[in-house]
């Protein structure tokens, strides 16, 4: 059975993850955790307050964060310098953070790290790769719902990286310098625009759309529900005892 200590467990990802492992045959949730909602059961299982306790208490394998950008990194390195192998789902902060944690962790520690775990957006961010080698000029509009902390998404970052990385030229993004509202024509990200929406009722959605002469193409990724997350959070679960340092994204490990 692998051991499993969730942070963040009271929250819209963490009450759903508790469900998914609790679901799973070789795996079980052996600590639940999130400091304001001690005491409140989820799954069945009682919400306690402190990671370093809980993990002295349970001896887990693996920590699973869906928590918030100011507690993650704290949450990572109490877990991994422990020596447990940590899934991180939280997004809105640097990849170097979490990279010096895996460093000053014992030997053969992971610390897995995907902005995210849909295999759906995954697939997306493979197509917009093959796409932009062919169709350089691109946009993304990312849209989450109205409570999310950090923008934008760490899924339109780590897409306009790759687009970066693929396409041979980065094509002028004309109207910044006659925008009539600031930020109309969105962030910048690795040379690429980003546009992120924020509303009731949305979970999860991004679209990477392409323009080139008379046509135009529109990857879309839409996560409805948050179970979409889960199958990619398992994986990880299972996959991160065999591997070790930083790893980064769900396509390292399908
Ligand atoms: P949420 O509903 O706000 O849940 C976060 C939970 O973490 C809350 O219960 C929060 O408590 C708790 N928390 C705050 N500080 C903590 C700490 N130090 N230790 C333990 N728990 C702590 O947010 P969510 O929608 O579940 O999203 C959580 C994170 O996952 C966000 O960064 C989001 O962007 C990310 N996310 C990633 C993916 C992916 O596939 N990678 C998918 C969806 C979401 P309070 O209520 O007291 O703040």
């Amino acid at each position: 059975m692998i051991r499993v200590v969730v942070t963040g467990a009271a929250g819209k990802m963490g009450r759903e993850v508790v469900r998914a492992v609790t679901a799973e045959p070789d795996m079980t949730v052996v600590a639940a955790v999130d400091p304001l909602h001690a005491g409140e059961v989820v799954e069945g299982i009682r919400v306690t307050g402190d990671l370093r306790d809980a993990i002295q208490a349970s001896s887990p394998d693996v920590l699973v964060d869906f928590t918030r950008p100011d507690a993650v990194a704290a949450n990572v390195r109490t877990a991994a310098l422990a020596g447990v192998d940590c899934v991180v789902g939280t997004t809105g902060v640097p990849l170097e953070t979490f990279g010096s944690i895996a460093a000053e962790a014992p030997e053969g520690v992971c610390v897995f790290v995907a902005p995210n775990f849909a295999i759906g957006a995954v697939l997306m961010m493979r197509f917009a790769r093959e796409a932009a080698q062919y169709l350089p000029h691109v946009e993304i509009i990312e849209l989450h719902h109205d409570r999310k902390a950090d923008a934008p998404s760490g899924t339109a970052i780590r897409t306009a990286e790759a687009i970066a990385q693929a396409r041979a030229q980065v094509p002028a993004a004309p109207g910044r310098e006659t925008e009539v509202a600031e930020g109309a024509r969105g962030a910048v990200v690795a040379g690429v625009s980003v546009h992120s929406v924020r509303l009731p009722g949305l979970v999860a959605h991004q679209e990477v759309v392409f323009g080139g002469p008379g046509q135009t193409l529109t990857i879309r990724h839409d996560s409805l529900d948050r179970t979409s997350f889960m199958p990619g959070v398992v994986l990880a679960v299972r996959s991160v005892r065999e591997r070790s340092g930083l790893v980064v994204g769900l396509e390292e490990l399908l």
